[in-house]
């Protein structure tokens, strides 16, 4: 059985079907065969009991009807002689033909000699009707023909010949009940037969089907792993590793996926750009790791202070970070800006080649507006960039928002500094 285990699915399914096509041939070659034994049981039945009784019975008959009480007739002048010869030579040749034909069939040994007891009978009879026919053409005769005579003669027939259909008919009994004992342990023997088959059968399909059930199992358990693989590939792809914020690959994912959307439902829209400052300058005062800790520190006040499902943290590359809000007008915009600002600033990170704190700060560059269809698909990365360079210019560590979306610096341009 270890065999099956080691075949494929595909080879195990294709033994599954040849047992079951073994199965269905078991099945019918036995019915077959069956069908076959009663067809030469009820064969042995209808030739060798019904046939011969039925031939009996017509030549006891024939002697009664046919010739005996065509004597009666003549006798009684019911009759012509033409017809009554007529009558007794059909009548003599029917008894003849059927009687050759009796005899014919197969004989057992026990009814073979009171057959020929019943053939030198029939012989005799015979003689006597010939004598009959004869004595019908020699018409002085007739008186000869004695009623008495032709009685007794009938009736030693009709003994010898009921005989004989009695032991037919007893040899047809013996034989039927032979044949039903036959079939009811031919029934027995093919029910046990195919108990047997069908139940190895059942045995060997049910281990080839446990063990394509196992496959089965193996194989949703491998899919299930792979697909956990998959996720955890998936969210590593789009995951920065040292912040574990989004990276930049989601970013594009989300933020066409987001415009649009906010497109669509013309709702508010809003992008910020965030950037250290003099982050060069803390690398080169404090190193490289402590910079990296400085990162991870921004990234945890940006996470702590964006907690709508819908809020959307990136690190887009190097110290710079984006912030992709739904739903968020322009004050309350402006308040996150100024969370997030303040958290950086009340964690007090030390940052001595700054020229503008002590302490680490950022720039944060604000686009807010509704979408609408005129909305051109790039723009709030762009004027929210510009926006970072106008925090920048006018001294860094603020945000600068602005509602307009044309490329020249408006009016509209809010800021927030220390
Ligand atoms: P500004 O105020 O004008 O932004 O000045 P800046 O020094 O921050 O200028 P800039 O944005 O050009 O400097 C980016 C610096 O960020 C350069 C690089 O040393 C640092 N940096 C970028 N990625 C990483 C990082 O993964 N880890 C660390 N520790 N530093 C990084
Ligand atoms: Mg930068
Ligand atoms: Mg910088």
């Amino acid at each position: 059985m270890q065999f099956i285990e080691a075949l494929k699915l595909r080879n195990k399914l294709f033994i599954l079907f040849i047992l079951i096509t073994l199965g269905l041939f078991a099945v019918g070659v036995m019915g077959s065969a069956y069908i076959n034994s009663m067809k030469k049981n009820i064969d042995s039945l209808y030739f060798g009991s019904l046939i011969p009784i039925t031939e009996l019975n017509e030549v006891l008959q024939t002697y009664h009807y046919g010739l005996e009480n065509t004597v009666y007739r003549l006798s009684d002048a019911d009759i012509s002689n033409a017809e009554a010869k007529l009558n007794i030579v059909n009548s003599l040749r029917f008894i003849n033909k059927k009687w050759q034909s009796y005899m014919s069939h197969f004989k057992r040994e026990d009814e073979v000699e009171y057959v020929e007891y019943v053939n030198v009978e029939i012989l005799s009879i015979n003689k006597y009707f010939t004598k009959i026919l004869k004595a019908l053409d020699n018409k002085t005769d007739m008186q000869n023909i004695s009623i008495m005579t032709l009685e007794k003669r009938v009736a030693i027939i009709h003994q010898v010949l009921q005989k004989l259909i009695n032991y037919e008919t007893n040899v047809a009994n013996y034989e039927r009940q032979k044949f039903l004992s036959n079939y009811d342990s031919i029934i027995f023997q093919l029910g046990l037969i195919l108990g047997i088959v069908i139940l190895a059968l059942l045995s060997i399909s049910l281990y080839v089907f446990k063990s394509i059930q196992n496959d089965q199992t193996k194989l949703e358990l491998a899919s299930k792993k792979l697909k956990i693989v998959n996720k955890k590939l998936e969210y590593a792809s789009y995951t920065d590793s040292l912040t574990s914020l989004h990276n930049r690959r989601y970013f594009n994912l989300i933020y066409d996926r987001e415009v649009k959307r906010a497109k669509r439902n013309k709702n508010y829209i809003t992008f910020m750009m965030l950037d250290i400052d003099y982050f060069k300058q803390y690398n080169d005062t404090y190193g490289h790791v402590e910079g990296d800790y400085a990162l991870k520190s921004v990234a945890k006040v940006l996470q702590d202070t964006l907690k709508r499902p819908s809020d959307y943290v990136f690190r887009l590359g190097g110290e710079e970070f984006g912030v992709l809000l739904s739903d968020t007008d322009e004050s309350h915009s402006a308040r996150l800006a100024d969370e997030i600002w303040a958290g950086i600033r009340a964690r007090e990170i030390k940052h001595e080649g700054s020229k503008v704190n002590k302490y680490l700060t950022i720039s944060i560059g604000v686009v807010c507006c509704i979408a609408d269809d005129t909305l051109d698909d790039n723009i709030l990365v762009s004027r929210a960039d510009e926006m970072l360079y106008q925090a920048k210019e006018r001294g860094r560590n603020r945000y600068v928002i602005t509602t307009d979306l044309s490329a020249i610096i408006s009016e509209g341009i809010k800021e927030k500094s220390i």
